[in-house]
C-alpha cells in the first residue's frame, strides 16, 4: 500500500480509523496539504546524506516526505498513543526511529554522541507544537552541538517577530536572540486551512541559516539572553528607563549610565526597537565595562 498521509482524504481516515481526537494541549494540529508539505522539504533542500530531526511526528505526514530524501530520520512524539499509529503507518521505510519523549527533557549533545552525529550534516525540520515554540527554538539555537539548519512551521505571528528588524513593530527580544545566532526568514505563509483540525491562527514556515556569517559573536548567550529581555522589558518606556530598571536606580547608576551614552552618543529618547543587533551588543559591552 503506497499513499501520502499528508493528504485532506488520508489524514482524515487514519484519524477515524485510530479514534484520534487531536489534543489541543499538544498543539496537534496535523498538515493534510500535500503542497505545503513539498515545500518544507525542498525548504530544507535534503540530501541523501542527511541526517533529519524531527519535533512532534504527529501521524506522520511530514516524517513520511523526508524520509524520502534523507539518509535518516529521528523524530520525538509526546503523545504516547500516536506512537503505535507512526509505527504502523510509517513501516516502509527503514529510515524513520520514532522516540517518545518530551523534546524538552532531550539532551542533543549526548544524542549526537550515541547515534555518531558529530560528523554529519544534521538538520531540525518540524511542524512544531505552538504552546512551546519560543523554549524549543532558543534550546535548538544554544544547543551544544552542530546544526546546519532548521526548517519550522510555527504562528504566523511568531515567524513575524523571529524575522524582525529594527524599527518594526514586532521587533524585540526574540527577533534579537534568534538573530544573534542564525539568519532566519519566512519562505511560506500557511493558511489555518492546510491542518486538521484547523488552528485559530494562520502559520508561516521560517527557515533558519546557522552557517551564514553572523554580524555578531556573543560571548556569553545566557547573559546577553538576560540583558535581552531586560532592555525590551516595558516596550512603551525608553531604554534609559528599561536599564534603570535592570541596573537599580541610584545617583551613581545614573550617573555611569549617562556616561555611556555620551560614549556611545545616544540621545536619553534611544528606544530598544531603534537598535541593531550590533548596537545592541556594543551597548550591553559598554555597561558592563562601565558597571562590572
Ligand atoms: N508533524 C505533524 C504534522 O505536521 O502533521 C504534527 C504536528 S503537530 C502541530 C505537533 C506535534 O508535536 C503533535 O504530534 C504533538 O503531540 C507533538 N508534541 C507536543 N509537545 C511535544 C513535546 N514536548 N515533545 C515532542 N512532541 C511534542
Amino acid at each position: 500500500e503506497k499513499f501520502d498521509i499528508a493528504d485532506p482524504l488520508r489524514t482524515q481516515a487514519i484519524l477515524e480509523r485510530y479514534q484520534i481526537r487531536a489534543q489541543k494541549s499538544l498543539g496537534q494540529n496535523f498538515l493534510n496539504d500535500p503542497q505545503v508539505v513539498n515545500r518544507i522539504v525542498a525548504t530544507a533542500a535534503i540530501d541523501s546524506q542527511d541526517v533529519i530531526l524531527e519535533i512532534g511526528p504527529g501521524i506522520g505526514g511530514l516524517t513520511q516526505q523526508l524520509a524520502k530524501s534523507a539518509a535518516q530520520v529521528y523524530a520525538w512524539e509526546i503523545d504516547q498513543h500516536l506512537i503505535p499509529i507512526l509505527q504502523e503507518n510509517l513501516a516502509d521505510f527503514s529510515n524513520i526511529q520514532i522516540i517518545p519523549a518530551d523534546i524538552l527533557q532531550v539532551d542533543l549533545a549526548q544524542f549526537f554522541q550515541e547515534h555518531n552525529l558529530e560528523q554529519r550534516s544534521v538538520k531540525v525540520v518540524a511542524n512544531l507544537p505552538y504552546y512551546i515554540t519560543t523554549p524549543i527554538l532558543l534550546r535548538l539555537l544554544q544547543a551544544p552541538v552542530f546544526l546546519t539548519q532548521l526548517v519550522l512551521m510555527m504562528q504566523k505571528e511568531v515567524a513575524q517577530r523571529v524575522c524582525a528588524q529594527p524599527h518594526h513593530r514586532e521587533y524585540g527580544a526574540l527577533s534579537v536572540l534568534v538573530q544573534a545566532k542564525s539568519i532566519p526568514q519566512i519562505t511560506q505563509i500557511v493558511s489555518r486551512q492546510a491542518f486538521s483540525p484547523a488552528p485559530k491562527v494562520d502559520s508561516a514556515v521560517v527557515n533558519f541559516d546557522l552557517c551564514a556569517p553572523l554580524p555578531v559573536t556573543i560571548a556569553d548567550y545566557a547573559q546577553f539572553g538576560h540583558f535581552v529581555q531586560a532592555i525590551f522589558r516595558q516596550k512603551r518606556k525608553t531604554l534609559k528607563n528599561n536599564l534603570i530598571a535592570y541596573l537599580g536606580k541610584t545617583p551613581t547608576h545614573l550617573q555611569q549610565l549617562q556616561h555611556v551614552y555620551q560614549q556611545l552618543g545616544y540621545p536619553s529618547t534611544m528606544r530598544a526597537e531603534q537598535l541593531s543587533l550590533q548596537q545592541i551588543v556594543e551597548l550591553q559591552q559598554a555597561i558592563n565595562e562601565e558597571f562590572f
